[in-house]
């Protein structure tokens, strides 16, 4: 199923999760999944760390699991700053074996490392050649409030139309605190003639060394409602959790109701979050009830068209 053609009937409710390294890791994330599996999100995305050699095999294993086990469509995430374009070329042939229809194209982050481009130098390099080498629904990584090595949101604005002009029909964008970063986002999109489905990131931030270390790393400015939380609850974990999951459904309640097209919410592989989440809001979202869920893939497919 390709996972930008979601978008034409509905509001799309999806889910991003982490590859753990171990076997053990594994098995138990899989097991978190199946105990979820009646919220049947429309995709789980998995993503793969740009920086960790040999790391894809994971992400890909995880992301044919979940395709078998659970009927659920996947999104492989595929960095390629550390990549030659054989190693892609590679791994698309992987996924396409694996029955792995969509892709995040992605540039990837160097973490610690200079950045010391091989063949790819940007996320629309990538889903260039994907392009020339396989048969992907290709999505992009978006940024509302500029990606941080941007000097403005104009220029922003013009690489994430190359990335859509190259054939990213679906954009994920990173975390987002204040619904309002959302619209006007939006609003610059129209302006530059990019009207792909854009899914807003959604993280239930329910600690505050994480919040800490999200924000260094990304440079996103949190809202002052959101910085009272972090503050007032820090040395509270109970009270963090409780407000950070409250803070998450009331966006998300706020974004449904004035006609987001879709809600990617970042896990951390944390399904017991998940669950509180969904079972908040997913009277908001009618058409994905627990009966359509029970369907088996091919016939979910079927009822799709
Ligand atoms: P690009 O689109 O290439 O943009 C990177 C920078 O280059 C931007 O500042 C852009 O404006 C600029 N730029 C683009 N084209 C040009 C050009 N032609 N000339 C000059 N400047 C240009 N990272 C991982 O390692 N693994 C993951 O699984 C992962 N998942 C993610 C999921 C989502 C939803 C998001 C939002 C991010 C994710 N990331 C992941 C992080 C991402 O890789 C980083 O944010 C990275 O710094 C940028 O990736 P990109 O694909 O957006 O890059």
């Amino acid at each position: 199923m390709d996972v930008s053609e979601l978008f034409k009937n509905k509001t799309v409710f999806s889910i991003e999760i982490f590859p753990p390294k171990t076997a053990l890791g594994r098995e138990k994330l899989m097991t978190s999944l199946l105990e979820i599996r009646d919220i049947q999100p429309d995709f789980i995305s998995i993503t793969q760390s740009a920086a960790a050699c040999f790391n894809e095999q994971r992400t890909l294993a995880i992301a044919q699991a979940i395709q078998q086990k659970l009927g659920i469509a996947t999104i492989a995430h595929v960095p390629c700053l550390y990549r030659t374009k054989e190693e892609v070329k590679d791994y698309l042939t992987d996924l396409e074996a694996a029955g792995v229809q969509n892709i995040l194209a992605l540039r990837g982050d160097a973490g610690n490392q200079q950045i010391c481009p091989r063949d790819f130098t940007y996320a629309s390099d990538l889903i260039n050649f994907i392009n020339r080498n396989g048969h992907f629904d290709i999505s992009a990584a978006a940024y509302p409030q500029k990606h941080p090595e941007s000097s403005d949101v104009v220029s922003d604005t013009l690489h994430l139309k190359e990335k859509v002009q190259a054939g990213a029909k679906h954009l994920i964008t990173q975390m987002v605190f204040d619904n309002q970063d959302y619209w006007e986002f939006k609003e610059r999109l129209a302006l530059a003639d990019i009207h792909v489905p854009v899914e807003v990131g959604i993280l239930p931030c329910t600690n505050s060394r994480q919040i800490k270390r999200i924000t260094k790393m990304s440079g996103i400015k949190l809202p002052k409602k959101f910085l009272a939380i972090t503050e007032r609850y820090a040395d509270d974990p109970v009270a963090m959790r409780d407000a950070g999951l409250a803070y998450a459904i009331d966006q998300i309640v706020d974004l449904i109701a004035n006609g987001v097209d879709g809600i990617h919410l970042y896990t951390m592989n944390n399904m017991e979050n998940t669950r509180h989440i969904w079972n908040a809001i997913k009277n908001l979202l009618p058409d994905q009830t627990v009966s359509q869920s029970q369907c088996t893939f091919v016939e979910k497919e079927r009822v799709r068209g």
